[in-house]
Order: structure tokens, then C-alpha cells, then sequence
């Protein structure tokens, strides 16, 4: 069993594999409490499902691509790993706070976040994940100031990754600009995104 918090069909709205068709499973419960969480909601409130109904479900969708999110999907670390086996002929992405070690997931997708300063949870990141991580896997950095780019990037040369790095903006607190010349600045190959699902009157 695992807790879930809800599942329903979007668009996906961030990373690599923005603007998809996707079925989103959100678990119940994360273990950090990152200051601009928009996901607040998916802490406590939920319900008990079998993994049989789950991967029934995947199974099913009608879209390829599927995103384990929360909350945090490896607080059900074993279930998880249940719940991989029984899915077939999917496009799986798990997206993790990195906080937990991703050492023995295996899916098309792990898709890890750096928390950075402005989070307030940067100091509980495993960066031992990084070098588990492969190329078809993405680490995201939400950045809310140009001192977590700083930091983010002095991570990123300590402890090297073969994935992709994706940079987004927080909501409002820095601007598309701003990321652009620090990017360029500094020669680095990240990948400027934005979410999607905050552009709502674009
Ligand atoms: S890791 Fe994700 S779900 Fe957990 S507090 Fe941070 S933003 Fe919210």
C-alpha cells in the first residue's frame, strides 16, 4: 500500500519532458519543508492504496508518460521499487527532493532536485546521488535568487553528474534575465526552463 494524495492527467510542466500528456501519481507525506512548497497540501492528506490498483492504473492510461511525484515517492522507497516491476511499456519519471538515496531506483527517469539556499532545506541534500544519476536522468534547480545559482553551481562542480541539468526560476522571485546571463557568464550547459503550469493567463 501507499499513501496517495491524488491522481490525475496533466500536462507536464516542468523538466525535460515539458508540454507532455502525463498521468500524475502524488504520494501523501514529504520529509522536507521547503519555504516555497506548492505541494503543501500532498503532507498529510490522503489514502491507502494497493499497489495492484496502481499499477492497474498506469497500466491503463492512455499516455506513455507517467510521474511518480508527492510529497516525496521515495519516503515508500520499497513499494516504489514493487510498483516499477509491475508497470509495463511505460515512460516512468520519479521525481525526488534529494534527500534520499536513489542509488537502486531504476526507471526511465530520476528526476532529482539540488535544494538550494532560498529553500531553507539545502543542508538536508545527499549529493552522493549525484554520480548515481545517468544521462537520461535531470536535476532540478528552482532557483529564487542569484545566490543559489552561486551555490548551485559550486555543488555541481564538487560532486559531478553525467544528467541533465535543468535551471527554473521560483514563481516570481527572479527573473528569466537574471538565469540567462548567469548561465552564459559562466559557461555552463544547463537548460533554462520554466513551469509551465504557473503561466496560466500566457
Ligand atoms: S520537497 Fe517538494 S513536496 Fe517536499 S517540501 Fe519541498 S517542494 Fe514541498
Amino acid at each position: 500500500m501507499i499513501k496517495i494524495n491524488e491522481i490525475f492527467y496533466d500536462i507536464e510542466g516542468e523538466g525535460k519532458n515539458s508540454g507532455i500528456p502525463t498521468l500524475f501519481i502524488r504520494v501523501t507525506g514529504c520529509n522536507l519543508r521547503c519555504q516555497w512548497c506548492d505541494t503543501k497540501y500532498a503532507y498529510y492528506k490522503g489514502k491507502k492504496i494497493t499497489l495492484k490498483f496502481l499499477a492497474n492504473k498506469i497500466n491503463k492510461s492512455p499516455y506513455r508518460y507517467i510521474n511518480i511525484t508527492g510529497g516525496e515517492p521515495l519516503l515508500y522507497k520499497k513499494e516504489i521499487k514493487t510498483l516499477l516491476k509491475m508497470i509495463k511499456g511505460k515512460y516512468v519519471t520519479i521525481e525526488t527532493n534529494g534527500s534520499i538515496s536513489v542509488k537502486d531506483i531504476k526507471c526511465d527517469n530520476i528526476s532529482m532536485d539540488i535544494k538550494l539556499p532560498s529553500s531553507g532545506e539545502h543542508k538536508k541534500m545527499l549529493f552522493e546521488n549525484l554520480k548515481y544519476l545517468k544521462r537520461k536522468d535531470q536535476v532540478k534547480l528552482v532557483v529564487g535568487s542569484e545566490y543559489d545559482m552561486i551555490y548551485a553551481k559550486k555543488i555541481l562542480k564538487k560532486y559531478k553528474t553525467k544528467a541533465q541539468i535543468i535551471i527554473q526560476p521560483v514563481y516570481k522571485k527572479i527573473s528569466l534575465d537574471n538565469i540567462k546571463e548567469f548561465i552564459l557568464k559562466n559557461k555552463l550547459e544547463w537548460k533554462l526552463s520554466v513551469q509551465l503550469h504557473k503561466l496560466k493567463n500566457f
